[in-house]
């Protein structure tokens, strides 16, 4: 397979901003790739060689890619730099310059996708001194052999910007649409009532692109203009809605296995060999991280009793970081994950000890918050402070002694050979103690683990003073956790069998909003060469899009606005908000949705201008905040597909109405 066949797919997807005509693209691209290089092929699609949580990283700086274009088109430094500040990417630089090349190559062999893989694995792999060297030779010859386009894909993948904005969800419709046969009965009854290929439709139901079934079945279908009679007509409609029903399976059975093993290439290859039936053998892997399993909200402890059928646990909510630890070889081997699936282990040292020492067993996989806690008297203190431990590489060891911190556990999802997301929660519970003998959950016993604070309640008078001794002790609420027999830990996804109940649900707008910043306003006065504004949007998780719900602009102090642009810089779009944006109003600069803000606010109104929800709660009006503060927080723990949900903010919105 040529690498320039993939860069068209790519220059296609990227100029679609619809979900479901960029599924429509992914569907080509993997049908009509060869089945041993399918895995291959979704890697460089996501951008990466390995999956995120392997840590290995492409990352090659921009400085060497440069070099490299230099070598290949003998432009000078200078203009190669003016070149990408013109175009604002590295990859339309590239593509620019290697359409101008000064030097034409004599010999010029084409890139193949194997032969690209095989050079960025090079790339991600070599360790050592002379390494820099190896990578520059690795990125010229390829760019030598590159055209323009490809040199595009090639710098943005190797730079690991490919921004094509395809969210992890669309890849896994592509493969339900491809691995669900029956839409070829579905071709076969067209043909069977008198169409043929030579009708677009019909074309693209043999193709299986999504797009076409959606015109089947519109209440406008276009099945009318096809001069078909009704029973016909009703006959492939309800075909039609078969097979819908049957791609919804599909995708559900992939969504599972994504959860529990969250990496698209290894998926791929599981699909390319034995099609559906392989995929449900994926089974949960210590090593391999999980997706986390995350709680709804109410805005009280007897709602969330009656919501739990009239008994619920209800445990600390510990305002930390959550960490998953993977424990293998009986205690050899200690490996730490974050929220976003990151391994964290080399920041975590300690944590990993512990566990280590601790744990009694063979294998394990335990969840838990990991919270700063005071040197000396052991007691919780304010999330922000472990930030002061992330990402450091060096003077970790006088953090760790400045900075202690304990892991509360408050769930076990494998233990000694079995899965245990299955199980209920109480026994999940249980495991915890039976992998860790002689946890308490006593934070201040200096062990540097603990079990979270829990107890099981009937009585909302009773779960209302276990709240208060939470915030007591300097956490943010309670989780309530349902108990029942059909407690499972759902991995990655968010339902009622976790239940959030915090202090802010008592002021102002309930919840704080983990929101994206998608454009920016230059500031004035005191804000002057800063920005002195934030446009930010929630997420629309049915289009994968961004969709406004205020300006931002108070809350911050000069550190924040001093560190912002920064944080921006590489972040900018010229010349227009990013496909995956539904921007309210114009902006001084487009922002790529990647950095998520805390956000409090006093209320939530319909606006005429704010995209969140337009149309849903009112005709012509979105939902948009009233006097939105930041908090302070960077919440660079979530991704922009974490962040507050247009969802929420309708939940949120009619929950207001209902407190009203
Ligand atoms: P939120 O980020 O507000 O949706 O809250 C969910 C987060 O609360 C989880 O991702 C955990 O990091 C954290 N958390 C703290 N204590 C607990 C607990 N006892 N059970 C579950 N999650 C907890």
């Amino acid at each position: 397979m040529q690498y320039s066949d993939l860069c068209s797919f790519y220059e296609r997807i990227e100029s679609l901003s619809g979900r479901l005509e960029m599924t429509d693209q992914l569907v080509e691209l993997y049908r009509s790739t060869p089945s041993e290089l399918l895995e291959t092929v979704v890697r460089l699609t996501k951008g990466e060689i390995r999956p995120g949580f392997e840590g290995l990283e492409l990352g090659v700086a921009e400085k060497l890619v440069v070099r490299a274009l230099y070598m290949v088109t003998m432009f000078s430094i200078d203009e190669i730099e003016e070149e990408k500040v013109r175009s604002g990417d590295i990859g339309i630089a590239a593509e620019a310059l290697v359409g101008r090349k000064r030097q034409t190559a004599l010999f010029h062999e084409p890139l193949t996708v194997s032969r690209v893989f095989a050079s960025l694995s090079r790339i991600a792999f070599v360790e050592g001194r002379s390494s820099q060297d190896l990578k520059l030779k690795l990125i010229a010859e390829l760019l030598h052999d590159s055209s323009p386009i490809e040199a595009k894909y090639l710098t943005r993948t190797v730079c690991q910007k490919m921004r094509l904005g395809i969210a992890d969800m669309t890849q896994i419709d592509a493969f339900a649409y491809i691995h669900t046969p029956e839409i070829d009965e579905l071709h076969d009854l067209l043909i069977g009532f008198g169409l043929s290929d030579n009708d677009e439709h019909v074309r693209a139901i043999k193709k299986h692109l999504p797009t076409a079934m959606n015109s089947f079945s519109e209440p406008h279908s276009v099945l009318k203009e096809k001069g078909l009679d009704k029973d016909s007509i009703r006959s492939i409609k309800e075909k039609v809605q078969e097979v819908k029903a049957l791609v919804q399976q599909n995708r559900e059975t992939i969504v599972r296995a994504y959860n529990i093993h969250p990496d698209l290439g290894r998926i791929a290859a599981l699909l390319a060999s034995g099609g559906m039936e392989s995929i449900n053998e994926v089974k949960v892997t210590p090593g391999i991280p999980l997706r986390a399993m995350l709680g709804e909200r109410l805005p009280s402890i007897s709602d969330i009793i009656d919501k739990m059928d009239g008994r619920t646990a209800l445990e600390y909510k510990y305002d930390g970081l959550r960490v998953q630890a993977h424990i293998t070889g009986s205690g050899q081997d200690v490996r730490l994950f974050s929220r976003q699936l990151e391994n964290i282990t080399d920041q975590f040292p300690d944590v990993a000890g512990y566990l280590g020492s601790m744990f009694r067993g063979e294998d394990c996989i335990l969840e838990g918050e990991c919270v700063p806690v005071e040197a000396g008297t052991g007691s919780l203190l304010p999330f922000q402070v472990i930030s002061q431990r992330r990402g450091r590489k060096y003077e970790l060891h006088d953090k760790i002694e400045e900075i202690p911190v304990v892991l509360v556990l408050f769930d076990c999802l494998f233990l000694n050979g079995s899965e245990m997301i299955g199980e209920p929660y109480l026994k999940r519970r249980g495991a915890i103690l039976e992998a860790i003998p002689g946890l308490t959950e006593d934070i201040e016993a200096g062990q540097g683990l603990a079990l979270s604070k829990m107890l099981l309640i009937t009585d909302a008078e009773e779960g209302e003073e276990f709240f208060i001794r939470a915030l007591n002790d300097g956490c943010e609420g309670v989780m309530a956790k349902s108990v029942g027999k059909e407690s499972i830990y759902q991995a990655g996804n968010r339902g009622w069998l976790w239940i959030k109940y915090k202090k802010d649900y008592h002021s102002e707008l309930n919840d704080t909003l983990d929101l994206v910043v998608v454009g920016a306003y230059h500031g004035s006065g005191r804000r002057g060469g800063t920005f002195g504004a934030f446009l930010m949007a929630a997420y629309d998780s049915d289009e994968d899009r961004f969709r406004t719900v205020c300006k931002l602009g108070s809350g911050f102090n000069d550190r924040h606005l001093e560190e912002l642009p920064g944080i921006l810089s590489g972040l900018r779009t010229e010349g227009g908000p990013h496909p995956q944006v539904d921007a309210g109003m114009p902006v001084d600069v487009h922002i790529i949705p990647q950095i998520v803000l805390e956000v409090k606010a006093a209320e939530i109104t319909f606006s005429p201008v704010h995209t969140c929800a337009w149309g849903k709660l009112k005709g012509n009006a979105g939902l948009a905040l009233r006097f939105p503060r930041f908090t302070g927080r960077i919440r660079d723990d979530k991704g922009p597909r974490d962040a507050t949900t247009v969802h929420e903010m309708i939940g949120l919105y009619r929950q207001q109405v209902k407190t009203l």
